[in-house]
C-alpha cells in the first residue's frame, strides 16, 4: 500500500514525502481511511509504529477542508514529553500548510500559553490538567471543537487521568 492511496491533501503528502514516509505502517494503513471519513477510531500499537501520524495526518486532511479560524481539534497526552512529540510532529506535517497548532502543558507559565489559545490555532496539543485550566479561563475558544484525540488513553488511566479526561471531555461539545 503506498500513502497516495489515502487521497491525502497534495501539502500533506509533501510533508510526508519530505520526512522519509514511504509506506503506511499497519496501524497508519489501518486507522487513517476511517478517520479521514470522520469515524471515531479506537487503535493499539506498539510504541514506535507510528500512531502519531496515524492520527495526526487524517486530521489535518480534514482541517485543510474547512475555514480556518477556531481551535477545532484537541489532542491530550498523558505526558509533557509526549505532548512535545506530538506538537514537533503536527508542526512537520503542517509545515506549507497555514495551519498552526499550540502546546498546552504543565510546568510552563499560563500567559503565553493563554495567549497562543486565543491566537486562533487550529490544534491544541495539552496535558489533561493544564487544558482544564485553561477550559477555566477560555472556555468559548473550545466551542467549535469537532476532533478529540486520547493519546496512550491506557497511561493516562493509569496515571490517575479518568477524573480529568470526564471532566474535558463534558466540557467539549457533543
Ligand atoms: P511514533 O510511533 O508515532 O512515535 O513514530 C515513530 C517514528 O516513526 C517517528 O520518527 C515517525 O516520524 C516515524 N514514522 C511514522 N510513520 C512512518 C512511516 N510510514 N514511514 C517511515 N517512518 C515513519
Amino acid at each position: 500500500m503506498a500513502f497516495k492511496q489515502f487521497g491525502l491533501a497534495p501539502s500533506l503528502v509533501a510533508a510526508i514525502t519530505k520526512l522519509g514516509y514511504t509506506e503506511p505502517t499497519p496501524i497508519q494503513a489501518g486507522a487513517i481511511p476511517p478517520a479521514i471519513d470522520g469515524r471515531d477510531v479506537l487503535a493499539t500499537a506498539q510504541t514506535g509504529t507510528g500512531k502519531t501520524a496515524a492520527f495526526l495526518l487524517p486530521i489535518i486532511h480534514r482541517l485543510l477542508a474547512e475555514p480556518r479560524g477556531t481551535i477545532r481539534v484537541v489532542i491530550a497526552s498523558p505526558t509533557r514529553e509526549l505532548a512535545t512529540q506530538i506538537d514537533s510532529a503536527c508542526r512537520n506535517f503542517m509545515a506549507g500548510t497555514p495551519l498552526r497548532c499550540t502546546l498546552i502543558v504543565g510546568g510552563a507559565p499560563m500567559g503565553p500559553q493563554e495567549r497562543a489559545v486565543v491566537s486562533h490555532p487550529d490544534v491544541v496539543i495539552a496535558t489533561p490538567g493544564r487544558l482544564l485550566d485553561h477550559f477555566g479561563r477560555a472556555a468559548q475558544y473550545f466551542a467549535k471543537v469537532t476532533t478529540f484525540v486520547l493519546d496512550e488513553a491506557d497511561t493516562m488511566l493509569d496515571m490517575g487521568f479518568l477524573t480529568d479526561v470526564k471532566r474535558i471531555v463534558a466540557k467539549l461539545p457533543a
